[in-house]
Parts: structure tokens; C-alpha cells; sequence
């Protein structure tokens, strides 16, 4: 019998066929698909033929058709819906797939064939996605170290060896901190503990085999503990063991592995003949150099630290109104930051979830993609992976776009957090095919289904992407949808929370799921006030973060990156009651693997970009405006087919500065 994930397609729209395909079908595809991609990619490094584009790049494009299928619909299931047999499968297949790419960037002969494309590159008639789709094959390959040779290209397998054993150790220390530390809470210390914070106390004590409730390092028990706990000693100690993860001495400590860390990178970036490991890493990225991302967290540094210091004074004087002498500690922020809260904006979540009901979120989110595109959604009867997950095709003008999935609610089978992902990219070559695009989130599930206010923006955010993906329109799937970089990516999505908090979007469609009654407006507006408080603070903690991760990455590596840490600090002047959001011990972002090393200021690239995108809107007087939305279209159906700025430029006719970013902070009145 044939395997169903090798077959062709019959189903509607060519998708997946899931009802047909079972676990023990994945091994024999992805061997099979790993061997046909395998052959033809050596067929391309042997042909005899001189290198052309069509025999060597738009080659090595349809190289991995069947790897591309197999691994969309795997890797899909493995985060949505897993299993034992599919988390075992995918353990055996880190190491296949990532030994495959590496004997596609260390094969000489075809990286000798880019080399001769590079070289002609100006006589070969290319249209600019091809050009720039070229200049991105041969990075990849030179990044990789394909040009390397002899002792250089030892020490780079070796390096970067190293660095993979280092990062693995630094997360595991760190979940292992994270595990060893909890504080028994006797029944006098709930005092004060809303109900959901209780709850949690008590079932991990249960957990770990204590006789009562504890608190632990997870961020999800001891940030709320750290807001409502009125007693000033536990939280000191808790606070404490939180920001020691990873500096406790011992076996689990990773200030010496941060060091041998830091020190590779430089090496590395130097074998690649880059300056530093903030000079390589920003290569591929939007912001282009270190002086531009030192420059733009500068400009935002100043006015948020003058913010936090005017709160930091509010709220001191709430500790001492509550006889209680000397400075405000860091272990005081969030409890007096969150009875000002309740002082200044309170409103019940539980008043404003009646009117965030999932369905009415989704339909919002569909308005919004008619109103700025014109796409249109009409749900679709298929057969799906889960009985929760629901598809809609999705229309122009009566012309299919894509097929958009929807998969929302928490189960035990699903990984935690909320992503967009593909089954299916978009691309032309080799004939067009059509974006089959998924929208993974853990919204608790009820009847009906209530959001949120963060659900429903993140269910927003994680639409944003998607119609980066469904959107798309590039001949290369190598740059189709979300393949930008990474300081880029997080634009669409970004922006498009932005339409959720536009009042005309929360009167259409944030109804009473009962009475079909809208949102009061005195209601939205509190809502709509509580965004920009204490920004000040989450701004300092997390540009500190970027600050330090930044100057760890450029010149000379620091020896002692915790002597470096506290230079940096003081230089800025750091506000005496907060600390960094991820001191260098637990700073897995930028230690556990090199995804946001030296690229943890990415958060806030973006979201430069998408307060003054969104500004664009409001300038032009209607959050629809046609005009803008056509030119915002261009960013989203490009994909990486052009640089970055140029697409920016191209819709706002100028790089953005911090000033809408500030003022969606609510932090303009604090800047110079
Ligand atoms: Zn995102």
C-alpha cells in the first residue's frame, strides 16, 4: 500500500489527507523523503552541465518537495496534538535532518557552483527576486562556513560543536535551579493570595510531596505571589531565589558556561571574518549593525527610565504610608505596583469576558482581513487532526487565497504558548501552490469559549502572521511568508493587535455573547486606558536585558560576563527596585541557543515598526484607509523576496523613529 504522505494529494485544496495518515507512517516518508531530496541535491553537485540558475538554485528550490510535505504535516501534529510515538520520532529526527543540512552547506561542488552564479551574477539577466534569492543561498553557505578550509574549518565544526553541548547544559542548569528551589507557605501566608494564586500554591505542594501549598520559581506562581503577597520577608526570599537561577555555585551554575560561550561566538564570528559575534549575527537582520540597535534602545532608554524613577517615587511613598522605613526594594515593585493598579484602573476580567466570546474574536479578526484586503471566509467541512480544529477557505474576489485552520483550545497533547505555522508555503515555481496556514493557540475551553483581553489580542497577533503566510505572493518558496528576518517578522503581527483596540472594531463585535448587548463604552475605555500602565518598568527591565546582551556580543568577549553585566547596569544608571528581566545565569534567550543572542532587542524593533505602521492608519483619518492598507499588502505578499528597509520605506516613505513606539507606552510626555 502506498504511504498516504507520499501519495498525491486528492483532497479538497490538496490538503493533508489526516483521516488517512497514521503515526507509523511518518518514519518510512521522512526516509523516503530524505532520500530522494538526498539524491537529487547530489544530482545538482554532479551535473555536468556549466551552472545556470534553473540547474543549480531553482534546483535545489523543488529539491525538498516531498521533505517540505512529510515535515509540514510532522511537525505540525508534534506541536499541536503529540503523542510517545511522535515525541520519540522526533528525537531521532534532529539529528537526520540537521546532519542533511549540513552536508548540503559542506558540499563543496555545489557551493563552487553558487561561487560561479555569484560571480556572473550580473550577466545571468536575473529579475531581483532571483538576484536577491541568490545572494541568499550563497550567505546561507558562507555563514554555515562553506568557504572555510583546512585548520579553519576543523576549529568550526569543533566550535560550533562546543557551542551546541554549552547551550543544552545552560537551559538544563537552569530547569534544574528552577526545580530545586520551593518555600513552604504555612495557612497565615495565604493572607491576601487571590484564589487562582492559592490554587496554584496548593497544587504545587502537591506536587512536589509537600503538606501544604508552596511557592516555586515558575514565572506563572511567583511573579502573581510577588504582586499579592502583603508579606514584605517571604517575598524578599522568594525574589531572592528567583534572580539566582543559574548563579547558585555548583554543579548547576552558568557563569563560568556563559563566559566559554561568549568567548566561542567570537571565534566563530572571526573564522567567518567578522569583526565580532554582534557583527555577524546582525548580518542577516533588519537593524543591519550593533551602533543601530544601541541606538534605538538609547532613545527609548531615557524616557522610560524617567518614568520608572517618577513610579518608583509613587510607589516608595505607598511603603512608607505603610510604616514600613527605607527604600523601595525590588521585591516591593509589583505588590505596590499592583494595589496602584487597582486604585487607578480597576475593572473586573470577569465583567469584560462575556463580551470577548472566541467566535465573535474570530469573526472580528476576518473583518478586519475584509475590510483591509478584501478576503473573505467561508468554513470548510474536511477532515482535520483534532476534532478541535476548524478550516476556512479563505477568497478574494471569489478567487481562492489559502486555507486558513484555526486550532485554539489547551489540551494536554499541545505544546504550551501560541504560533503560526505552515503545512503548506506559497510559492510559483514549478507551478503555483497555495498556502495551507495554521493558527495554534491554548484558550481555555468553555461554552461558549470567553476570552481574555491578552487572549484575544494574542489570538490577533498570531492572525497577523497568517496573513503574512496566507498572503504571500513570490515565485521562491526559499523566501515566501514568514522567511524575513527575525527583527522583521514580528511586524505583521504586531500591528495587526492594533486593530483590536480600535473602538469601531470592540462596538461591531465585542457583544454580549448572551444579549448581543456591546461593550459599555465606560468599560472599553478603562480597558483601553490600563495599556500603557507601568511601562515604565517593563520597559526598563527589558531594554536592559537588550543593553547587555548587545555589548556581551560586541568587541573583545568579556571574561567576566557578570563583572561586564554590572558595568553595563551602572552605566545606564539602573533603577535601584528593578532588575534586568533576564540577568546573564537564566538568560536563555540569549544563552541556550543562539536564536536571540545579540538579537534579544528584536521585540522592540518590531514594535517600532508596527506603533508607526499603525500611525499611518490614524494619519490617514480611518484605521481602513485603502490606500494604506494596499501599501501595508506589499509588505505582507512579499515575504524576504526584498530587503527589509526597503519594504518599510516603500509603504511609510521613511525608516520610523521611537516616537509612536513612546507614545503607545504611554511614555512621550517622558521624552526629551
Ligand atoms: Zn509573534
Amino acid at each position: 500500500m502506498t504511504n498516504p504522505l507520499l501519495a498525491d494529494w486528492t483532497t479538497p485544496f490538496a490538503l493533508p489527507p489526516f483521516d488517512a495518515i497514521s503515526d507509523a507512517d511518518f518514519a518510512p516518508a521522512f526516509d523516503a523523503a530524505l532520500a530522494a531530496a538526498r539524491a537529487r541535491v547530489a544530482a545538482i553537485s554532479a551535473d555536468p552541465a556549466a551552472p545556470s540558475y534553473a540547474n543549480t538554485i531553482e534546483a535545489l528550490e523543488l529539491a525538498e518537495d516531498e521533505l517540505d510535505r512529510v515535515s509540514g504535516v510532522f511537525f505540525n501534529l508534534s506541536g499541536a496534538d503529540s503523542n510517545d510515538a511522535r515525541e520519540a520520532l522526533q528525537r531521532d529526527l534532529a539529528p537526520k535532518l540537521s546532519a542533511f543540512a549540513s552536508e548540503v552547506t559542506n558540499d563543496r561542488r555545489l557551493f563552487a557552483r553558487i561561487e560561479a552564479l555569484w560571480a556572473q551574477r550580473d550577466c545571468l539577466g536575473l529579475d531581483a527576486e532571483q538576484a536577491r534569492v541568490l545572494m541568499l543561498y550563497r550567505r546561507m553557505f558562507l555563514r554555515a562556513g562553506a568557504a572555510l578550509e583546512g585548520a579553519a574549518q576543523a576549529r568550526m565544526t569543533e566550535v560550533k560543536a562546543r557551542l551546541a553541548v554549552l547551550g543544552t547544559t545552560f537551559s538544563q542548569n537552569l530547569l534544574a535551579d528552577e526545580r530545586a528551589w520551593f518555600m513552604d507557605l504555612a495557612e497565615a501566608d495565604l493572607d491576601g493570595l487571590p484564589g487562582f494564586v492559592v490554587d496554584a500554591a496548593r497544587a504545587a505542594g502537591a506536587e512536589r510531596g509537600r503538606p501544604g501549598p508552596v511557592v516555586t520559581l515558575n514565572r506563572s506562581l511567583i511573579v502573581p505571589f510577588l504582586q499579592f503577597s502583603p508579606r514584605r520577608d517571604l517575598r524578599e526570599r522568594a525574589f531572592r531565589a528567583w534572580v539566582a537561577r543559574g548563579a547558585n555555585g555548583g554543579e548547576t551554575d552558568n557563569r563560568a558556561i556563559a563566559a566559554e560561550i561568549l568567548a566561542l561566538r567570537h571565534e566563530r564570528a572571526q573564522l567567518l571574518g567578522h569583526a565580532d559575534f554582534a557583527a555577524w549575527k546582525l548580518e542577516t537582520e533588519m537593524a543591519g549593525t550593533p551602533d543601530r540597535v544601541r541606538e534605538l534602545l538609547m532613545r527609548v532608554w531615557a524616557p522610560a527610565r524617567a518614568r520608572a524613577e517618577a513610579d518608583a517615587a509613587a510607589l516608595e511613598a505607598m511603603l512608607h504610608a505603610d510604616g514600613i522605613n527605607g527604600a523601595l526594594e525590588p521585591w516591593d515593585w509589583r505588590y505596590y505596583s499592583e494595589k496602584r493598579r487597582k486604585a487607578l484602573h480597576d475593572f473586573d476580567e470577569a465583567a469584560l469576558k462575556p463580551y470577548l466570546s472566541l467566535d465573535a474574536m474570530i469573526a472580528a479578526a476576518f473583518d478586519c482581513a475584509h475590510r483591509l484586503f478584501g478576503l473573505e471566509f467561508r468554513p470548510l467541512e474536511v477532515p482535520l487532526y483534532h476534532p478541535d480544529a476548524r478550516a476556512w477557505e479563505v477568497t478574494r474576489n471569489g478567487a481562492h487565497v489559502a486555507v486558513f485552520i484555526g486550532d485554539y483550545f489547551a489540551r494536554a497533547s499541545k505544546r504550551s504558548g501560541a504560533w503560526m505555522s505552515a503545512f503548506r508555503g506559497q510559492r510559483k515555481l514549478g507551478g503555483e501552490r497555495r498556502p495551507i496556514i495554521v493558527n495554534v493557540c491554548n484558550f481555555a475551553k468553555g461554552d461558549p469559549a470567553l476570552l481574555s483581553w491578552d487572549d484575544a489580542r494574542t489570538l490577533f497577533h498570531e492572525f497577523g502572521h497568517a496573513l503574512h503566510g496566507m498572503l504571500s505572493d513570490v515565485t521562491h518558496g526559499f523566501v515566501s511568508g514568514t522567511s524575513v528576518a527575525r527583527d522583521f517578522v514580528e511586524l505583521p503581527s504586531q500591528l495587526y493587535e492594533h486593530w483590536l483596540s480600535v473602538p469601531q472594531v470592540l462596538e461591531t463585535h465585542a457583544r454580549h455573547w448572551q444579549t448581543g448587548e456591546p461593550m459599555p463604552a465606560a468599560l472599553r475605555e478603562k480597558l483601553l486606558a490600563a495599556q500603557t500602565y507601568d511601562q515604565g518598568f517593563a520597559t526598563v527591565e527589558y531594554v536592559a536585558s537588550a543593553l547587555v546582551d548587545l555589548a556581551f556580543h560586541t568587541g573583545a568577549p568579556p571574561a567576566d560576563p557578570m563583572a561586564k553585566q554590572a558595568e553595563v547596569l551602572d552605566a545606564l544608571g539602573m533603577p535601584r527596585a528593578i532588575v534586568m528581566r533576564h540577568a546573564t545565569p537564566h538568560f536563555a534567550h540569549v544563552f541556550s541557543g543562539d536564536g536571540y543572542s545579540a538579537g534579544y532587542y528584536s521585540y522592540m524593533w518590531s514594535e517600532v515598526m508596527d506603533a508607526d505602521a499603525f500611525a499611518a492608519f490614524e494619519e490617514a483619518g480611518d484605521p481602513f484607509d485603502p490606500a494604506t492598507a494596499r501599501r501595508l499588502e506589499r509588505i505582507l505578499s512579499s515575504g524576504g523576496a526584498e530587503e527589509a528597509e526597503a519594504l518599510y520605506t516603500g509603504f511609510r516613505g521613511r525608516m520610523p523613529g521611537p516616537e509612536a513606539l513612546l507614545k503607545g507606552r504611554g511614555l512621550l510626555d517622558d521624552a526629551a
